[in-house]
């Protein structure tokens, strides 16, 4: 299976208002729509951070090339992706005349840490300096949007620089939530024979039985993750049944 670890940043809408407090903004005060500045992407298990902004292309191009890569990949890892990353790419996608990347699995860490943790904030940085996994890279705030939306190179390293180590934190965070992840993708659907659906290890140990309303199943755990699963026959079309792996 194909998972791509993907973080994009974006410049903000530009709008007039007469105020700080409590705006509501009509639609003629809105100046200029939000953008894509930047992306980074990594595909899990191999080195290169790809990034791509429109420091050094144009913006169809930098678009093109990330809608390329979610046509490859059946799963992709995100921080808040579902609500903001993927729908400002697909907004992109319209815009620029595309027509919808290959369908894909989503797997949104912060659905993760919001749903199975309390910690006092689930924002990336802090969750990851909790688990000891490293923080996002320092960088003078709001103004290093509005230097780069000028298109000062300087501001630009920086970015670069700021969004790549967000996709490094985003893997090592996954890596540690992926026994907690609910409903990730299934490996076993890509594998031949049972493996965790979490991580496709082949190392599982039986430890007893789940039992749904009807039926009980032989329960395993994943000696590498750390995954609950079970074992149930299925039909993947044009091949035999086989033995995967549900959580
Ligand atoms: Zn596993």
């Amino acid at each position: 299976m194909k998972i791509l670890l993907l973080d994009i940043e974006t410049a903000p809408n530009l709008v007039h208002v007469w105020g700080l407090w409590q705006q509501n903004v009509g639609l003629p005060q809105i100046i200029d729509s939000g953008y894509v500045l930047c992306w980074a992407a990594k595909w899990y298990g191999e080195e290169d951070v790809i990034f791509s902004g429109i420091n050094k292309v144009k913006p169809r191009s930098m678009i093109q090339r990330i809608h390329k890569m979610l046509d490859e990949a059946d799963a992709i890892v995100h921080y808040n992706g579902t609500k903001f990353d993927m729908p400002t790419l697909n907004k992109e996608f319209l815009m620029h005349g595309l027509t919808p990347p290959a369908p894909y699995k989503q797997i949104d860490l912060l659905r993760t840490a919001r749903s199975q943790f309390r910690f006092p904030s689930n924002k990336l940085d802090y969750v990851s300096q909790q688990l000891g996994l490293g923080k996002k890279t320092k960088h003078i705030g709001h103004e290093l949007w509005i230097q780069c939306m000028a298109k000062n190179a300087e501001a630009w390293e920086m970015m670069e620089e700021y969004n790549k180590n967000d996709v490094v934190l985003l893997e090592k965070v996954y890596d540690k939530l992926k026994p907690w992840i609910k409903g990730h993708a299934n490996h076993g659907v890509y594998e031949d024979g049972l493996c965790c659906p979490n991580c496709a290890s082949i190392k599982y140990q039986r430890r007893g039985y789940a039992m749904t309303a009807t039926n009980k199943y032989q329960r395993f755990q994943c000696k590498d993750c750390g995954s609950w699963f079970r074992g149930v026959r299925t039909n993947t079309a044009g091949e035999p049944t086989k033995f995967v792996g549900i959580s």
